[in-house]
């Protein structure tokens, strides 16, 4: 670029419409027009050195552009040539705008090409500006110009004089100093290293002003003005101004642009990409974007059937999540509210059929064992609702301990009915919210339990069961009971308000059932509105039965398992009920039968591998099964798809003999046994201990009381987390023992009191459970007479009653709940103690 180029005096001319090449400048072009083709034909491509060619800036005039120009063609990064200005056509009017200065270009590199319908030739020229010219003459050459020209560059000795001049050396120091800003900030922007700084260094000022210029998209009247800048001064000056310029034109477009994301909120981000998802999701035909979702839930709501009012108030919230977008903070919760609100069954309803008390019967047969009155309760209860079906009978409440078969009557009653189930646990709820929902102004607010049932039950007319309806507490966030109290109020359901629906939905239709652990901890009111149905809890011999007949069926069947496989003798059920369980209920007998049943299944599925094929069957195995059966898996699955004779193969892999649960078994897959009766025995080995029996929510218990005697003053203590009522009984228990020590026998006439020099301490071990209650009365006298008469009790006696001060023993309650076969004693003989203790 710093060689001094020997211009000819004569040189083809390219016109260039509307556009100035600079010295320094690099640009490509297509030439198209015939004459510039010719052009680039004779004077670049022909020749065997590239030659030189002037190019000529020609303004673009109103003539200029309405003469048909049948050459141009543009191209996006391409310059375009155009050959439409006639020097001397006959017929054309003269509209010769060619400016006077130009710049003598040398082609690095041509190609050529031919355009595919028209097979015109065409050319693509690189051309870099080498120095100004200006024109003196300008003729054609056939079809295109040429000019005679005087070259404008400096000679060596005018440059040098130059480069003396302060003014000179001022001005490039400044256009220097800007240059190198300019290019700091450009390689800051684009994060390059500093190659453009060498240029700073190494081409002569005055051409990097050109180089510079060329690279600013400037005006035509700018790039002419530069162009015209023959004196190094002037070009200097003008070149330091448009660098300036370009430099505050790159800072303000900086400022904006951080400005502006800076004001981009987020959520203007996120409609700014929504809109491109949009727009990307038409674009690939993929319509299923907001509009359709509003669009589905309109319709799901129009087929909701609500109440007219209801609809009403659906539509003003649809109409307000119309209006919304979909990143506005409020249109997810109105979408999902709405969601409910079509999801609800308002009409939906499960048909129901003729009752049949007959078939009602045969079912609560056929899925319970015993339980007589309960059935025959839940008969009448059927029974009333066939003759009146909108009865506003009492909500049943199955009361008992767990495993009793509350849940699985209350389905057994569905099912008679023809309609849904749904359990809704109540178990924990304190706040009142999680029954009637939270306010929609709360985050995170949700419908109540009830509203969620019936979403999920999706009819209006189902069983709904109010599981574990004791286990609900009040505390600040209000009371549950009382919003149940609502629901089970058949003047009051028919309006239910769900804070969160806020709409008044019906429940009048649904079948309330309730279950509770104990009858206590229900608050009146409630219980007031329902009738307990209590289930005690089962006998062994009961709970044999239906281990007998319905657990071990169904635990064999879920397991995939049958009588061919696996058989539990009723003797191992015994065994399991009596070492394993300690329960009212059957839940844990049924956990225990299933783990037996599982590892029959490892077991069964083991044995079913070593058992050899049938001929027959090998005769038809296929590749596929023989790798299979080298896979270890599951062989009569993969065949009997494929045609064969599936009897041959449940031959041929039938286990011959079934397996039958024993002793040994039942040690290897339950452990060793949990209760057996030597426990009380080796318990009851000292004086002053005895047996008491006491009843829990989860079924009757046994319970030690422990008495001893040490040196002291006659002082009580009592420990084991006692309440009140027990501690008062143990006072009872001493003050009646003290009393009749003599008639007992327990001290001699002279020597009467029992306490002399002595304390006594009676202990309830368990001594991390509390403790209350006044039937352990007897049991307290019981220990404090074998403590002082150093007799041991009965190991195969347990006990329970209250005792007056006076001796009597009050009735005794809740014995068949208290009283369990597996509750350690084998042979169990009940103290029913119910008139005033012999003496
Ligand atoms: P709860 O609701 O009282 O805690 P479930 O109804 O869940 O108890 O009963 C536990 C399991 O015991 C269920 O599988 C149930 O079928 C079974 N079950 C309880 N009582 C009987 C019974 N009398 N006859 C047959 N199966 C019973």
């Amino acid at each position: 670029m710093a060689e001094s180029v020997d211009l000819p005096i004569r040189l083809a001319i390219l016109p260039f419409r509307n556009k100035v090449l600079l010295p320094g400048a690099i640009i490509r072009i297509r030439c198209t027009s015939p004459s510039s083709v010719k052009l680039v034909e004779q004077e670049l491509w022909q020749r065997e050195e590239k030659g030189l060619i002037g190019i000529l800036p020609v303004r673009d005039s109103a003539e200029a552009a309405s003469t048909p120009s049948p050459g141009v063609q543009t191209s996006k990064n391409q310059e375009e040539t155009s050959d439409s200005h006639k020097l001397n056509g006959k017929n054309q009017p003269e509209v010769i705008h060619w400016h006077n200065r130009g710049v003598a270009a040398r082609a690095l590199h041509l190609s050529r090409g031919v355009e595919k319908p028209s097979g015109r030739v065409t050319y693509i020229v690189v051309l870099e500006g080498l120095c100004r010219f200006s024109v003196q003459e300008l003729t054609t050459r056939g079809t295109y110009y040429t000019a005679r020209i005087i070259p404008l560059d400096m000679t060596k000795s005018d440059m040098d004089q130059v480069e003396q001049d302060p003014e000179f050396v001022m001005l490039s120091r400044q256009f220097k100093a800007m240059a190198m800003e300019l290019i700091s900030v450009l390689e800051q922007k684009q994060k390059t290293g500093g190659r453009t700084k060498v240029l700073l260094e190494t081409v002569p000022v005055h051409k990097l002003a050109d180089i510079f210029v060329a690279s600013f998209e400037i005006s035509f009247e700018e790039q002419l003005s530069m162009l015209d800048s023959v004196d190094l001064k002037v070009r200097l000056l003008k070149a330091t101004e448009l660098v300036d310029r370009h430099l505050q034109s790159i800072r303000v477009a900086e400022k904006i642009t951080q400005k502006v994301e800076g004001q981009l909120s987020k959520s203007q981000k996120e409609f700014l990409l929504r809109q491109q998802m949009r727009a990307i999701k038409e674009e690939l035909g993929d319509n299923d974007d907001e509009d359709d979702d509003v669009a589905t839930l309109e319709r799901k709501m129009k087929a909701a059937g609500m109440p007219p009012n209801i609809w009403k108030h659906a539509q003003r919230e649809l109409r307000r999540l119309k209006k919304m977008q979909p990143q506005q903070p409020g249109y997810n919760s109105s979408h999902v509210y709405l969601d409910l609100l079509a999801d609800l069954p308002w009409q939906k309803a499960s048909e129901e059929h003729e009752l049949d008390l007959k078939a009602a019967k045969d079912h609560l047969d056929s899925d319970h064992y015993g339980l007589v009155k309960i059935k025959h309760r839940i008969i009448e209860y059927l029974a009333v609702r066939k003759l009146k079906p909108d009865a506003r009978g009492p909500v049943l409440c199955f009361v008992g301990p767990p495993g009793v078969g509350k849940t699985s009557l209350a389905s057994s009653i569905a099912t008679a009915l023809g309609r849904k189930f749904v359990r809704i646990s109540l178990g924990g709820v304190k706040d009142e919210a999680d029954i009637r929902g939270h306010r929609r102004t709360y985050i995170g607010s949700m419908p109540g339990r009830l509203i969620d049932g019936l979403k999920r039950v999706g009819v209006c007319n189902p069983v709904m069961l109010l599981d574990e309806i004791d286990k609900t507490g009040s505390d600040v966030r209000g009371d549950p009971a009382s919003a149940l109290l609502e629901v089970l109020d058949p003047e009051q359901n028919k309006t239910f308000n769900d804070h969160y629906l806020n709409v008044p939905y019906d429940l009048s239709k649904v079948i309330f059932v309730a279950t509770a652990n104990r009858v206590q901890p229900v608050p009146p009111p409630l219980l007031d509105r329902m009738e307990v149905i209590e289930l005690p809890g089962y006998t062994p011999e009961e709970k044999l039965n239906i281990a007998m007949r319905h657990l071990i069926p169904r635990v064999l069947d879920q397991h995939g398992l049958n009588f061919d496989f696996l058989q539990i003798p009723e003797a191992m059920v015994k065994l399991v009920i009596q070492r394993y369980t300690r329960e009212a209920g059957v839940r844990n007998l049924e956990r225990n039968l299933a783990a037996i049943a599982r590892a029959a299944a490892v077991r069964v599925a083991e044995r079913e591998h070593a058992i050899p094929l049938s001929k027959d069957v090998q005769q038809i195995a296929s590749p596929l099964l023989e790798s299979r059966l080298a896979d270890g898996a599951d062989v009569e699955m993969e065949i009997i798809p494929m045609g064969v004779n599936n009897h041959d193969i449940s031959q041929a892999l039938r286990i011959t003999s079934p397996l039958v649960v024993d002793e040994a078994m039942l040690e290897k897959v339950l452990g060793p046994p949990r209760y057996d009766d030597r426990e009380t025995a080796d318990r009851i080995a000292t004086p002053g201990i005895s047996v008491g029996l006491v009843w829990t929510a989860f079924g009757g218990e046994v319970q030690f009381v422990e008495a001893t005697a040490m040196v002291g003053k006659g002082d009580l203590h009592l420990t084991g987390q006692l309440g009140d009522v027990i501690k008062e009984s143990a006072q009872i228990a001493m003050t009646w023992v003290r009393a009749r020590a003599t008639q007992l026998k327990l001290a001699t006439a002279e020597e009467t009191n029992l306490l002399e020099g002595r304390d006594i301490h009676i202990h309830f071990p368990a001594g991390a459970i509390p403790k209350d209650g006044p039937s352990a009365g007897v049991t307290l006298v019981t220990a404090l007479v074998s403590l002082f008469s150093q007799r041991k009790v009965r190991t195969d006696t347990a006990m329970t009653g209250e005792m007056t001060l006076r001796g009597s023993v009050l009735p005794v309650g809740g014995i068949k709940d208290k009283v369990y076969f597996q509750l350690i004693f084998m042979w169990f003989i009940l103290l029913l103690v119910t008139s005033e203790i012999k003496q």
